[in-house]
């Protein structure tokens, strides 16, 4: 079968730019679709081709009619659903090709998929079932009934049977197919510090349950980690790359499989610069493995601080104490690993939630600190008990950089502090 995986174009709408001119908000991403890579991964034995619009833009019309697929997948975030939905739309016009839709979105609202241009819909992670379905496809005609995958049906509920997600749906043997993307690797860079970076996975999954966060319907709240060989297989496979990014969700969940991980990075003798998500109690607990991972090359970490506030950290269900916070940046401040810190702004944020905020991070100094606004991302817990506030509904807003409920303080005045925060500090982030 001739698969065409498409990575949607970088999309999105601001309400700041669009509405008061502001554009210093705007945040653009350009990593490589890990994703996509791990699914061609376990297609050896199909024609696979990835098509990064996010690099070429208007790539889709070529890609079908040089490569003619059969069928053709797409993967996306919640504020690339409504593009998904435009692609899938376009493939159908040119080309008598299945579609099939996974990814974040579609694991967390799999029924805003069920639209007349789709064939199925993927439910978490698909390394394993998609390649069942086109199995299925290709023996019966059909791919319904294999867990985790949903036939469409415009109009009715989608029927989805669950699947419970195991080591097995890694396929850790079948190593991502980064070669597809050759072409590209010079693109996936992290502009805001100019490195270029490669992507790995060690685990997928997060065993907490942030009401916020949308990855627990990817392994229905499992932590699944890869084997050790694996990921240095997968690191070694990205040949002269000098950063990985380990895009993980929670990198030390394990922190006896976190220790494991990098003794084997360091008997393998790979002598790379490491960026990784790691959550700050673990780095209070367990400074000693920072430690060890700082020797064999862990430059950045990535930290959900979210919010300082305590009572408002207690109602994400974050599982954190604010009071720790300024341990762990001291703790990694002393081990010389750099602080990406990720800030969660709430629309009920007044002048004094910004300002305290804005003091925090000047008083702690961390390095590239990334500020969002909190948003009920579809199937989370936060959309459910937040959804009669809503009042932009489009996904295309829905970048983390907008407010889809009402702002308490004028919205012209949200904004303003918010662009205003985010260029007092990203001027020379020293990551
Ligand atoms: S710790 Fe991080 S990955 Fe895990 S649920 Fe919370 S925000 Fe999500």
């Amino acid at each position: 079968m001739n698969i065409l995986l498409v990575n949607p174009p970088n999309c999105g709408r601001s309400v700041p730019e669009e509405q008061y001119g502001m554009d210093s908000i705007r945040q653009i991403f350009r990593g490589e679709p890990l994703a996509l890579e791990a699914l061609a991964g376990n297609l050896t034995d199909h024609a696979v081709r990835i098509l990064d619009l996010k690099v070429t833009p208007d790539g889709l019309d070529d890609a079908l009619a040089q490569f003619q697929p059969d069928l053709v997948g797409i993967t996306g975030m919640t504020c690339e659903a409504n593009a998904i939905v435009r692609i899938a739309g376009q493939v159908k016009a040119q080309r008598n090709a299945l579609v099939v839709v996974g990814g974040i979105h579609a694991s967390n609202d799999p029924d805003f998929f069920n639209v007349p241009a789709i064939d199925y819909v993927v439910v978490g992670l698909g390394k394993a079932s998609f390649r069942d379905l086109i199995g299925q496809i290709l023996a019966t005609g059909n791919g319904g009934g294999i867990p985790g995958v949903a036939g469409t049906d415009p109009g009715k509920r989608l029927q989805i049977t669950p699947r419970v997600y195991d080591a097995t749906d890694l396929v850790p043997e079948r190593p991502p197919a980064y070669d597809l993307v050759a072409a590209n690797r010079h693109q996936y860079r992290l502009e805001t510090l100019g490195l270029s970076m490669g992507f790995a996975i060690t685990a997928f999954g997060c065993p907490h349950r942030c009401n916020f966060c949308c990855i627990e319907a990817l392994t229905d709240g499992r932590y699944l980690p890869y084997p050790v060989e694996a990921v240095v297989r997968d690191i070694r496979l990205l040949g002269d790359v000098p950063v990985i990014r380990f895009v993980d969700a929670n990198t030390f969940q394990d922190v006896a499989r976190a220790q494991a991980l990098c003794r084997g990075i360091a008997e393998a003798g790979i002598q790379k610069q490491f960026f990784a998500d790691v959550r700050a109690d673990m780095v209070v607990r367990h400074p000693d493995v920072m430690r060890e991972w700082k020797q064999v090359g862990l430059r950045a970490v990535i930290v959900g601080f979210e919010e300082i506030d305590q009572l408002r950290l207690t109602e994400m269900g974050k599982g954190c104490r604010a009071d720790d916070y300024r341990r762990a940046i001291d703790i990694l401040h002393e081990l010389g690993i750099a602080i990406v810190g990720d800030f969660i702004i709430s629309p009920d944020y007044s002048e004094h939630d910004f300002a305290a905020l804005r003091r925090y991070i000047r008083e702690t100094a961390i390095e590239l600190p990334i500020l969002s606004v909190l948003t009920p991302l579809p199937g989370t817990p936060l959309y459910r008990t937040m959804a009669d506030r809503i009042v932009i509904h489009d996904l295309d807003f829905y970048t983390l950089t907008n407010a889809v409920v009402r702002t308490r303080l004028p919205e012209k005045d949200f904004y303003g502090l918010y662009a205003e925060l985010t260029k007092a500090f990203h001027r020379k982030p020293a990551v």
